[in-house]
């Protein structure tokens, strides 16, 4: 799903666009830059701003006002109304910096770009297009599944 997030969701974003959405962020966008985009690009606007939410609906945008405490919590409540699912699935992730979807990088091209205890123990590594940023299932991996683990938890109460 094209979702523009306002400043406050700089998190939810990197989230988002980890489980593969494209998701539009910049914290420097005011109320009337953030309804913009959402019109003109068909995306659903999200925030926590109760008075941007209405201002959204009164345009007939697509938008939803995004509650929730932790990170887990919010997920849920997005994966509640759009469907989203919380399973994290390398091929279709997105780089949580800038956005662009992240491609396979053979081991030999990342030897002399990430420190050598990790391309040690490491097979498998992904590159960002965009931003050049290298990834690999380090020891975030484990936080990332278990805090989608209490995003489906808080999903079925
Ligand atoms: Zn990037």
């Amino acid at each position: 799903m094209k979702f523009v997030t306002d400043g406050m969701l700089g998190k939810l974003t990197r989230w988002l666009r980890m489980l593969g959405h494209d998701v539009n962020y910049s914290n420097s966008l005011d109320d009337d830059q953030l309804l913009e985009i959402a019109k003109n690009e068909h995306r659903v606007l999200l925030t926590r701003d109760l008075q941007l939410y209405q201002k959204a609906m009164t345009r007939g945008l697509n938008a939803f006002l995004v509650e929730g405490n932790t990170e887990a919590e919010k997920l849920a409540k997005l994966a509640q109304r759009f469907g989203l699912e919380l399973d994290f699935d390398v091929t279709v992730s997105r780089c949580p910096k800038c956005n662009t979807k992240i491609e396979p990088l053979a081991k030999e091209k990342v030897l002399d770009r990430v420190p050598k205890t990790t391309s040690s123990y490491y097979e498998e590594f992904w590159e960002c297009p965009g931003c050049k940023q290298i990834y690999w299932r380090g020891a975030h991996w484990k936080r990332i599944d278990k805090t989608l683990e209490e995003a489906k938890k808080a999903l079925k109460t």
